[in-house]
């Protein structure tokens, strides 16, 4: 019998893997799909290497800088800076001009920050230096929204410059979400970059599954506890037994095969936030900034974009770029229709040019994170789960992305080890 059976090879199922093997436990990861990464993974079209989404990872994540060997994934970059496009064209470049002394003129007269603005964005910074990020992530919560206009910024600013900044990243335009998530994740950009490997982000599973025996497109239906173990049921109807399970799905599936159970603490699901992707090649890139470019006007459908040209030379053809355009929620209308209103609102930024624009795929996502409103953090569930021998890795026991996966990983390893020192570790360490 397998000493672990892990259901799902996500960035939180790998990690534990890893973890539980370099233990000296015999591991067998089962996965339904046909890819390893859960949601982060890449796909080849047409001479591309396409992110499915847009995928970044904030090098400062505590979690990825344990997991994960940052030179052997040849990391490219983000400048720390990014493009507001606002009415009739009109860009506004804005960031940390201590990184990117390009963004300097920019934080002084963006329309989007008034003067006192400014000198609020100083403080905050100044205050997030001071503290560890994880104390930023436990500290008391409320709405972004609520939060920054305690702080003294105008409702513009809410409007121009954080619903696209946050808001985009969190896929929530009203910024209802958690404050203290905010702070952690404007801490991580004041202290790291967002960085992608040069060969695409399945890179970052790649590394985390070397020497793991995982089999893909299987899927697990159910659990069983049964005195000595627990057996595993698959689609088809085949078995496997293990002494010990990890349930490292999405939060939804887990909730299904464990069963939903009262109490806040359990896994259940918890709702999804969906978003799409537009893929475009264009023989000449319309532009040279390898900085993110957000939609700053409250309308639209587009939430992000971004051009990947020669720094990526073995996922777009010499010469070439590559656009990803992200678009709020997962619209319902055709390819063609969502393709047309987007080209209607790049044409704003680029003018005529986008007609050389090539749409290559379109991905809907559902599930991209999980909603995370002000105080979200109390009701996270566990590792340990209402099934003896069954433990769950997931970033749903943290926070939506790639740090609250991979120390979820940790975590529900160290559960079965009895490693008190990981388990005591705060969440977002
Ligand atoms: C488009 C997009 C953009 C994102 N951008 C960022 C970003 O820029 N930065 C960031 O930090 N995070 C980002 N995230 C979030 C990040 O991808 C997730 O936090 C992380 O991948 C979650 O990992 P996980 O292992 O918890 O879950 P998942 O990745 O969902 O893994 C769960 C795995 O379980 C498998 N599975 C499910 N059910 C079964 C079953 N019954 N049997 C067997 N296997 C099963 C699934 O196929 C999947 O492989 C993004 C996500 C998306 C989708």
């Amino acid at each position: 019998m397998t000493d672990i059976i892990v259901v799902g090879a996500g960035l939180a199922g790998l990690t534990a893997a890893r973890t539980l093997k370099r233990a000296g436990k015999t591991v067998q990861v089962l996965e339904r799909s046909g890819h390893l990464g859960g949601r982060v993974w890449s796909k080849q079209v047409d001479g591309y290497t396409l992110d499915v989404g847009f995928l970044g990872m904030f090098t400062a994540y505590p979690a990825a800088q344990r997991q994960l060997e940052y030179e052997a994934l040849d990391l490219v970059r983000l400048r720390p800076s990014a493009v507001l496009r606002q009415e009739e064209g009109r860009a506004e470049l804005v960031g940390d001009p201590l990184r990117d002394p390009a963004a300097l003129p920019g934080d002084l007269s963006a329309a989007a920050l008034t003067a006192t603005d400014r000198v609020v964005v100083a403080k905050l910074v100044a205050q997030l230096l001071a503290e560890p990020a994880h104390a930023l992530l436990n500290s008391p919560d409320q709405t972004t929204r609520e939060y920054l206009l305690g702080l003294g910024f105008s409702q513009r600013s809410l409007e121009r410059f954080f619903t696209p900044f946050f808001g985009g990243l969190v896929l929530d335009r009203q910024l209802q979400t958690s404050a203290a998530l905010f702070r952690y994740y404007f801490k991580m950009l004041l202290t790291g970059d967002v960085a992608i490997p040069r060969a695409g982000m399945s890179e970052i599973p790649r590394q985390l599954a070397q020497g793991l025996d995982v089999q893909l497109h299987t899927t697990v239906t159910g659990l069983r506890a049964e005195p000595g173990g627990v057996t595993v049921q698959l689609e088809g109807g085949g078995e496997r037994r293990a002494a010990q399970v990890v349930v490292a799905t999405d939060p939804n599936t887990a909730a299904h095969l464990l069963g939903e159970q009262p109490g806040e603490a359990r896994p259940r699901a918890r709702g999804s936030l969906g978003s799409t992707y537009l893929h475009y090649a264009a023989a000449q890139p319309l532009e040279r900034q390898r900085r993110l470019q957000l939609n700053a006007l409250p309308t639209g459908q587009l939430n992000q974009v971004f051009w990947l040209q020669e720094e990526f030379p073995n996922r777009v053809p010499e010469g070439h770029g590559l656009l990803i355009a992200s678009v709020w929620g997962v619209p319902d209308v055709s390819d063609a229709e969502l393709n047309a209103q987007v080209l209607g609102e790049l044409r704003a930024w680029y003018g005529p040019r986008v007609e050389e624009l090539r749409l290559l795929a379109v991905d809907r996502i559902p599930h991209t994170q999980f909603p995370q409103p002000a105080g979200y953090a109390a009701t996270l569930p566990g590792h340990s789960t209402p099934l003896p021998n069954v433990f769950f890795a997931s970033e749903a026991t943290s926070l939506s992305g790639i740090q609250g996966a991979l120390e979820s990983g940790e975590k529900a390893a160290a559960a079965i080890l009895g490693d008190l020192e990981v388990l005591s570790r705060p969440r977002g360490a």
